[in-house]
């Protein structure tokens, strides 16, 4: 099965031209989409929730027409939205087991074994009589996993997941997403590289609601071999190194900015040839029609 999308476009009532007719073709897997903040990346994940309508062009999750069949769409999406919002002052027993309710698993017994088999993968069972106000960033993530498993999701949307945890928790939640199952397209919108690089084997670059670049990261790190350059500079060099080479990321390292830079052939100047990351490449795709801003929010 594919998520197909063709033409996909959404302006706001404000103006704000969110997303530009986007065509994506996502297999089952993990999927990154990845863009800097304001890209229209929510939008998207709202729009195939079913949460927003679109202006133009379709969805298509095998048969299933996303835009159109939303009630079929809701029974096989799993989704878990950037904020929570409200969190409830009930158990994480309690609210799975109100939300596999909703969702139409009446029998208690069966009710019980599908929320303590959620509960034990997520790795929340021993806290499972906490009040969910009270969960640690990581373990409120994990308990939206174990809410957007319910029901044998086709469709999983993980919507900038790892913001605000410590790194043991984002590793906790990168294992968790690893074992989702293989016949699931899983979204995984983030502004943050490392995710996409660390889960993805497919990846998207959005930037101002247009697609920039679709494949796997090896060809986008493929597209820039050979090509990115490194500097250690003083601070106050930076304006001059900007306006004459094509400056695709800046970062301190021990105090001092390093640059790295996007030409075909070597800038001399004491700049030395580096291995590109996936951060370059989304760099480079960003940096081409806005201006380079450090690599590190
Ligand atoms: P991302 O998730 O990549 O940060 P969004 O989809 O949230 O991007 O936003 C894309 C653009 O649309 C931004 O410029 C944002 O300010 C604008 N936007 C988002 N939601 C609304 C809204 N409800 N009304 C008007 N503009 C919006």
């Amino acid at each position: 099965m594919e998520l197909i999308i063709s033409g996909l476009s959404k302006t706001y009532g404000n103006g704000v031209k969110a997303l530009d007719t986007v065509s994506l073709t996502i297999p089952t897997g993990m999927f990154g989409l990845l863009g800097p903040n304001g890209a229209g990346k929510s939008t998207l994940m709202r729009i195939l929730a079913t949460l927003q309508e679109a202006d133009a062009g379709s969805a298509m999750l095998g048969e299933l027409d996303v835009l159109k069949d939303k009630e079929a769409v809701r029974k096989v999406l799993g989704y878990l939205p950037q904020e929570f919002g409200v969190y409830p002052r009930i158990s994480a027993y309690q609210m799975l087991d109100h939300i596999t309710l909703l969702k139409g698993v009446t029998k208690g017994g069966e009710r019980k074994e599908l929320v303590d088999a959620l509960l034990q993968k997520v790795n929340l069972w021993e806290h499972r009589k906490r009040r969910i106000a009270g969960f640690s960033g990581g373990m409120k993530q994990r308990f939206g996993i174990a809410q957007s498993l319910i029901g044998e999701p086709k469709l999983i949307i993980v919507d900038e997941p790892t913001a605000g945890l410590d790194p043991g928790e984002r590793n906790r939640f990168y294992n968790l997403l690893t074992e989702i199952g293989e016949n699931v397209v899983v979204i995984l919108s983030t502004h943050i590289v490392q995710d996409v690089q660390e889960l993805c084997s497919k990846m998207a670059i959005i930037n101002k609601g247009k697609l920039l670049f679709a494949g796997a990261p090896s060809d986008a790190l493929n597209s820039i071999n050979d090509k990115v350059w490194e500097r250690t500079i003083e601070k106050a060099e930076l304006e001059k190194y900007s306006s004459t080479h094509q400056v695709i990321s800046n970062k301190l390292v021990a105090g001092r900015p390093v640059i790295h830079v996007l030409s075909d052939q070597s800038p001399a100047d004491g700049f030395a040839r580096t291995a590109p990351t996936l951060e370059d490449v989304f760099f480079t795709h960003i940096s081409s029609d806005t201006v380079a801003t450090p690599a590190h929010p």
